[in-house]
């Protein structure tokens, strides 16, 4: 979004009194006058930082102060538009409550008889109303959908790049929405996320994961996305344990993804791997290389599986400075003992090339996509040879 600066001298007026009003200002820097305008008087003075003008964001209606710079002033011009656009971005609590604010105010402003202000009070307020209760509306079909069990897992192979061979599954969700049709989880998790239903989209997955397990090959492993609020739910990881031993399944075989999104706070993300590997699970850096950690702190945390991001694996043949990148994880990797999945792979010659650079894992559309349970066990004989 862009932001307009405007600059004025000492004394230059920035509005006058009685000017069509239709943005707002926030103070970069200097300082400015409200002045009355029957009388000139400086009614305040204000300061970097602070904001004037907004009710012409809100209001069209004529300016009833003055502003005049009393310094150098640099300003920060605010139009609707750029109001509407942030709003239609927020916490949709936050929309809510700025939406029944401004049909108070509106309700509280005089009527002036002008048309475009008030279609302007009613074009910000349905747009906060509108994007505020869909994902309101989102987040209670979400609720119902989890509640019923309509939020599926489907399970995509990863393949051991020595044999050819399905060596494990990753778990994915899907939400099958009646009218919008398959919601992406990029959408949806995130979703999930800023509520605590997260929890429950996890244990979904986590009770659909063990109950294939169980009906896999004793060496198939399956890998789950576990978001923040998992890791710090102190009921997780125990309730997981108590479920794979009730189901006889060894908790190796169940390995932790954890993106690297997640790993700003690289403490907390170190607690997270000790207590995961303490309860016997392994843990994967998802997405690596995507995110701002600087690559020797990442590797300074005990992983056991480092997942090289598909951007890497879709320039790897293309760009001689990926391909380098790849090979420099690869060594780092085996230096330090961890495994390595390759994401995203979609063509033969960029799983000939990952072969040859000595990459445990492949994983994508190349192999497979993601499967259902149902069409694992009925493949299971091609799939695990
Ligand atoms: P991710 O963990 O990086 O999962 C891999 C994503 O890449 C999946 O997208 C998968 O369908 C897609 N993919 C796999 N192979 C290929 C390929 O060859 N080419 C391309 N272009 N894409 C490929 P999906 O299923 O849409 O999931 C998106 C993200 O949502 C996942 O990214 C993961 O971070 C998150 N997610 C999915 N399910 C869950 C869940 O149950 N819990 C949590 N916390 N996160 C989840
Ligand atoms: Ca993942
Ligand atoms: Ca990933």
């Amino acid at each position: 979004m862009a932001f307009h600066l405007k600059y004025f001298k000492p004394g230059q007026f920035v509005f006058h009194g009685g000017d069509r009003s239709d943005r707002a200002f926030i103070i970069e820097k200097g300082e400015v006058d409200i002045l009355a305008i029957d009388t000139d008087e400086v009614i305040h003075t204000l300061n970097a930082g602070e904001l004037f003008g907004e009710m012409g964001v809100l209001d069209k209606s004529v300016r009833s102060t003055a502003a005049r710079a009393k310094t150098q002033v640099t300003l920060l011009e605010i139009k609707p538009g750029q109001i509407t656009d942030r709003l239609s971005e927020t916490d949709p609590i936050i929309q809510a409550l700025i939406g029944v604010l401004l049909k108070r105010l509106r309700a509280l402003l005089p009527k002036n008889g002008d048309q475009s202000s008030d279609d302007l009070l009613t074009h910000v307020a349905s747009v906060i109303e509108q994007s505020g209760l869909s994902k309101f509306r989102l987040e209670s079909e979400l609720r119902t959908a989890v509640n019923a069990e309509k939020v599926q897992t489907v399970f995509q192979p990863i393949v051991d790049l020595s044999t050819n061979q399905v060596a494990g599954f990753e778990a994915l969700s899907r939400w099958l929405h009646p009218k919008l049709g398959v919601i992406s989880p990029f959408e949806f998790i995130s979703l999930a996320e800023e509520t605590d239903m997260i929890i429950e989209v996890g244990s979904l997955v986590f009770n659909r994961a063990i109950d294939l397990l169980s009906q896999l090959p004793e060496s198939i492993f399956i890998n789950i996305n576990v978001s923040a609020k998992q890791l710090n739910s102190p009921e997780f990881l125990p309730a997981i344990s108590k479920r794979l031993a009730d189901n006889q399944i060894k908790a190796e075989r169940l390995k932790l993804e954890i993106t690297e999104t997640m790993m700003v706070d690289i403490n907390q993300a170190a607690q997270w791997i000790d207590r995961c590997n303490q309860a016997g699970f392994r843990v994967c850096a998802d997405d690596f290389g995507t995110g701002y950690s600087g690559l020797q702190q990442l590797l300074d945390l005990s992983f056991d599986v480092l997942k090289i991001d598909q951007v890497f694996i879709q320039s790897v043949l293309t760009q001689e400075a990926t391909k380098t990148l790849v090979e420099t994880m690869v060594s780092l990797a085996k230096k330090l003992g961890m495994q390595l999945v390759a994401e995203g792979v979609e063509h033969e010659p960029q799983h000939t090339l990952l072969k040859q650079l000595s990459v445990d894992y492949g994983q994508g559309y190349y192999y497979g996509k993601a499967m259902t349970k149902s069409d694992i066990l009925a493949q299971a004989g091609q799939l695990f040879g």
